[in-house]
């Protein structure tokens, strides 16, 4: 059991993509924590299971249907959890994702590649398809932010947005992806400086490898062994596992809560297992 954090009780949490993997874990403990949870998803059924769940433990949580990418839909749930739960006091960017226009079959380019037509080559990758990825991850972060941290402005507040082991070094297959994380890190940055005087802090959790819906393709065979890129993973990562949601939260609440961190605005932290840390040799 995670230790509580008094600051956080009572204060409003939106978490976008909540109803994900990895951010519904975020809502959930926050929601122990005693802050008030807002789940933000395009699909709100799933948005309302999470809901539903938080309030069956005691605590107090929304779901509020909304697609990051709708500027106008994104306003219209800023004035929902403005009136049922309050101002935001800590904004998670959490939804985004892949596309499978933006992925190439094979790691590494090799002579023949471009012929044989039944490979999806890096020329072989849509615009559409990184266009998807560029917007879910990026855009799909700046304008949550730009509609919360408006009124954070006045009195302070608190962003964390989701990067990824693609972001230091890209990932083969993964261009897009990679570049989009890349930025986030940068937006980061950016952002942390920009609205330091404002008393809004910003920085990002990069996970390391976690099994979820998204990447089970990716990293299981048919027969639910790991697949060859499973394997390279668990070889690259010195903790020798894939990373668990709860491994996750000792950081978001570190980062949460300002007692702990309140010095602390522009970085991305690793929670990887030691991925980053290790040259592979
Ligand atoms: P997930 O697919 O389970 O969750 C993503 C959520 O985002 C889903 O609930 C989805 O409905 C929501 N979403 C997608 N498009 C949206 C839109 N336009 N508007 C609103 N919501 C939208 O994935 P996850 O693995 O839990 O990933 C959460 C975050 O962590 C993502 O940013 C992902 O890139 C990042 N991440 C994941 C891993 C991993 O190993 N799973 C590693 C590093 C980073």
């Amino acid at each position: 059991m995670l230790p509580t954090h008094e600051d956080l009780a009572g204060k409003t949490a939106v978490v976008t993509g909540g109803s994900g993997v990895l951010c519904q874990v975020m809502a959930k403990e926050l929601a122990r924590q005693g802050m008030k949870v807002a789940i933000l998803n395009r699909n709100v059924e799933k948005g309302q299971k999470v809901a539903d769940e938080i309030k069956e433990q005691g605590g107090m949580a929304i779901a509020v249907s909304c697609d990051v990418l709708n500027e106008e839909n994104v306003k219209e749930a800023y004035e929902v959890v403005k009136q049922e739960l309050g101002e935001c006091d800590l904004l998670i960017n959490g939804a985004g994702g892949n596309h499978p226009d933006a992925i190439t079959d094979k790691e590494i380019f090799e002579a023949g590649d471009i012929e044989n037509t039944s490979l999806k080559s890096f020329f072989d990758l849509q615009l559409s398809g990184f266009d998807h990825v560029f917007r879910l991850n990026l855009i799909g972060s700046l304008i949550p932010t730009q509609v919360f941290a408006k009124k954070m402005t006045e009195y302070g507040g608190n962003i964390i947005n989701i990067s990824s082991m693609a972001a230091p070094a890209p990932m083969t297959k993964v261009p897009a992806y990679s570049a989009a994380k890349a930025g986030i890190d940068n937006l980061t940055k950016w952002l942390s400086v920009h609205f330091a005087d404002a008393g809004i802090r910003i920085n990002a959790i990069a996970p390391g490898f976690f099994l979820t819906e998204q990447n089970r393709g990716l990293l299981l065979d048919e027969d639910g062994s790991l697949s060859e890129r499973a394997e390279k993973i668990i070889n690259h990562t010195p903790q020798g596992r894939f990373g668990k949601p709860e491994d996750l939260l000792g950081t978001l609440l570190w980062l949460a809560d300002d007692n702990m961190s309140g010095f602390v605005t522009g970085i991305t932290v690793p929670v990887d297992g030691g991925f980053m840390a290790y040259s592979g040799v």
